[in-house]
């Protein structure tokens, strides 16, 4: 059994670093306006193309030891990291919710997730492809809303699905817009109040609400270290979307359990 367990984790893992992959291509291609189904991918200083052996997920940045195979030039272990994390995170939704929709539904979400993480760590922007992308891959929770019921959205009605993108949204536009006016601050985008519509349509209102409280306490206690700790510039641009994803992961994973012991005990 524990082997059979074991194994099951295992074939998981490989599935996340093998869309993990797929991820890095999103994440490079998207903001540079580049086709993510071809050109295949090849060595960004010879342009060889790469073969299915530098492609294996993981193993293979480890075996060429984070080179290229013709020129030598330095791989960043970034698309190592991606992949360890995707494979990581489609294992903890795993262990979390097991062997139901949810969890398939849950995956695709948090690849669209880790895409938004690091598309805007990189350019401090939401593209509209991306933003788009996550509400037609939101719509697969609609089907399953209608023929089994989603957990997440804590409701039966499909109403639950206009009010989930609806309510997050507008609050976050509220939010951005009280910035803007009370502290001047440039620090959320219309980017960042965009995304929740996808968040909304894959968490429904209760949970995303959550997950907005959350971005804004990982964001402060954020700030908090780099400004008091680290010491850093006051002024520096942090992109917002970063917390944004961790505060809809947290919601996603662990969300359902802390409005069960809040409010049903
Ligand atoms: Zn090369």
């Amino acid at each position: 059994m524990v082997f059979i367990n074991v194994f099951i984790y295992l074939i998981v893992f490989i599935l996340g670093t093998t869309i993990g992959s797929f991820l890095n291509v999103c994440i490079y291609r998207i903001p540079e306006k580049i086709s993510i189904v071809k050109p295949r991918s090849r060595c960004g200083s010879c342009g060889r193309t790469l073969e299915a052996i530098d492609l294996i997920p993981i193993f293979s940045w480890i075996i060429l030891r984070g080179k290229c195979r013709t020129c030598g030039v330095k791989i960043s272990p970034r698309y190592a990291i991606v992949e360890l994390i995707t494979g990581l995170l489609f294992v903890w939704i795993f262990l979390i919710y097991g062997l139901v929709l949810t969890t398939p539904i849950l995956w695709v979400f948090f690849s669209f997730l880790v895409v938004v993480f690091f598309i805007d760590l990189d350019h401090m922007i939401i593209p509209n492809k991306v933003v788009i992308t996550g509400m037609v891959l939101g719509l697969l929770v609609l089907g399953v809303q209608i023929y089994e019921g989603y957990p997440l959205y804590m409701s039966d009605s499909v109403w639950s699905f206009v009010l989930g993108p609806l309510v997050p949204m507008f609050t976050m536009l509220a939010l951005a817009m009280a910035s803007m006016i009370f502290y001047r601050a440039g620090g959320l985008g219309m980017g960042d109040v965009k995304v929740y519509l996808p968040i909304g349509m894959f968490l429904g209102w209760r949970l995303s609400l959550l997950s907005l409280w959350f971005a804004f306490l990982f964001g402060g206690l954020f700030g908090m270290v780099w400004i008091f700790i680290l010491r850093r510039d006051k002024k520096a641009n942090i992109p917002f979307g970063p917390f944004i994803v961790l505060g809809a992961m947290i919601s996603a994973l662990y969300g359902l359990q802390i409005f069960n012991n809040l409010f049903y005990r």
